[in-house]
């Protein structure tokens, strides 16, 4: 195995047990490394003070283990063993719930690799090359810990790896047939992993549905970024007396109805494609409750002035719209925002609206998608609970 000799002046992020190593951090040369490959990372007395898959790119060395751990089968089956666990002790598997995030890379100590749970069957997503390139050991892996409760796995590479790599789309054990049937909160969702956005559905907002349900009695609902329709769901199962979602992708919008079909709720549903900003400006409907989840505006810190600009015209629109008393559920998933920036735009967009706003709640990502201690950048999603008067 190739050992990288880390420069004694950055020893601190490892020191730390950040997961991440820089390319400007190694003091060794890394020309005909291959991408995925195995190295050891050592200090100047030799020291092994961390193992990882290397790629070529800022981040050079995503680590695995601070210790000298054979990375095998045994390995991913311990890590995805403690994850199932923390997952069935968060009550994730039960009666009322079969979708989760079983291993949310640098939180689950596994950077690079994403692995969503739908009511037994596995869609795996590398985001790095060198867990690409270990997709048979986490194969296997799964299948000796998930046992019984194991229908199917699909991976989903074809667009997080870079085209040289072939990254496909397909089963790697079993065949599940499309659309599968799975519970969140009780509701039941239509998930399509071979057509849909990410690996089928956004796990991450099943906190914030429940909690937007008890706000959505007797209400009338705007759901905006709505994609499958999960706070729709939420809102109609929680006795919201109306809902319409918006989505400007009319597929995403065939979801949502179609999640529609398969819990039959009785109270009117009305579909909307558009562009939320302009549906929020003209808006000619009282609505009690708005939701706002847009997809990330900002990938790249460069892009964050335009995207907080384009968060406050989004939040402005639907503060100054909203009714007296009405109720607003802003997010942002832009991992370059954090919660405090975000909150000062959600309040400049307060001031800019001219009304009178109260923060109920700050909302963030759920328990399945951990955040390792040592890697901040891990915390992407958060939210307010905004009162509007
Ligand atoms: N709230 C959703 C997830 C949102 S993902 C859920 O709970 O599952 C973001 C969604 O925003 C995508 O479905 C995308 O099609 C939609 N979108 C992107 N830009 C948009 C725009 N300008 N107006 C309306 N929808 C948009």
């Amino acid at each position: 195995m190739k050992q990288l000799r880390i420069r004694k002046d950055k020893m601190s992020s490892i020191a730390r047990k950040h997961p991440w190593i820089f390319s400007g951090a190694i003091e060794s040369d890394i020309h005909g490394l291959e991408d995925g490959e195995i190295v050891e990372i050592v200090a100047k007395d030799k020291q092994v003070l961390a193992i990882g898959h290397f790629q070529h790119g800022t981040i050079a060395v995503r680590v695995l283990s601070f210790k000298r751990n054979k990375i095998d089968e045994e390995f991913y089956a311990t890590k995805i063993q403690n994850a199932w666990e923390l997952r069935k002790t968060l009550g994730l598997l039960s009666e009322n719930n079969s979708i989760f995030r079983l291993i949310h890379g640098e939180g689950d100590n596994l950077p690079g690799l994403i692995i969503d749970f739908y009511n037994g069957a596995v869609v795996i997503q590398a985001h790095s090359i060198g867990m690409f390139k270990d997709q048979e050991l986490i194969k296997n892996a799964l299948i000796k810990v998930l046992g019984k409760d194991l229908k199917c796995i699909y991976a989903k590479n074809e667009e997080t790896l870079p085209p040289r790599f072939e990254g496909k789309n397909e089963y790697l054990f079993g065949t599940c047939e499309m659309p599968h049937i799975a519970l969140e909160n009780g509701i039941q969702y239509a998930i399509n992993w071979e057509t849909g956005q990410k690996t089928g559905f956004f796990i991450d907002q099943r906190f914030n549905r429940d909690l937007l349900g008890k706000y959505a009695k007797d209400k009338v609902v705007l759901n905006t970024f709505c994609y499958s329709g999960g706070f729709s769901m939420s809102a109609l199962n929680n006795g919201a007396k109306e809902v319409h979602s918006l989505d400007s992708s009319k597929k995403a919008i065939e979801l949502t109805e179609e999640n529609l079909t398969l819990n039959q709720f009785k109270a009117p549903h009305q579909s909307i494609v558009d562009n939320a900003v302009e549906y929020i400006k003209n808006l000619e409907h009282d609505y009690d409750v708005i939701i706002l989840d847009p997809p990330a505006f900002a990938k790249h810190r460069e892009k964050r002035h335009k995207a907080m600009q384009a968060y406050k015209r989004l939040n402005a629109a639907a503060i100054r719209q909203i009714k007296p008393g009405g109720i607003i559920f802003t997010f942002s998933c832009s991992q370059v925002v954090d919660k405090i920036l975000f909150n000062n735009t959600v309040i400049a967009a307060a001031v800019e609206a001219g009304r009178e706003v109260r923060i109920l709640h700050q909302l963030h990502q759920p328990e399945d998608h951990p955040i390792n201690a040592f890697h901040p950048e891990g915390e992407y999603l958060k939210g307010l609970v905004i009162e509007v008067h």
